[in-house]
């Protein structure tokens, strides 16, 4: 999960689906937040219109992460407020 050092900045959304959709690797970011990979749990950050990192194997997140294989899916862990609408 991603690290912060204050919980009181983020509010929790347990009903919102948005946070239980799989995307594919290379779709386009439905929103601006921290996205997982739901192989390896590397985390990855992306812009919402940008499209999420196109990797389709774990082991090219980052030489340095620790799983080595795996098939890609993102879902979304933290969404950055940009509407007051979502709040
Ligand atoms: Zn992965």
């Amino acid at each position: 999960m991603p690290n912060f050092k204050d919980g009181s900045v983020f509010h929790q959304l347990p009903t919102d689906s948005n946070f239980d959709t799989i995307h594919a690797p290379g779709q386009i970011t439905p929103f601006s937040g921290i996205y997982k990979c739901q192989s390896c749990g590397f985390e990855c950050a992306s812009v919402k219109g940008h499209t999420l990192p196109p990797e389709r194997g774990c082991a090219n997140h980052h030489s340095q992460w620790k799983a080595s294989s795996g098939v890609v899916s993102w879902r979304l862990v933290a969404a950055a407020i940009h509407v007051t609408a979502n709040a």
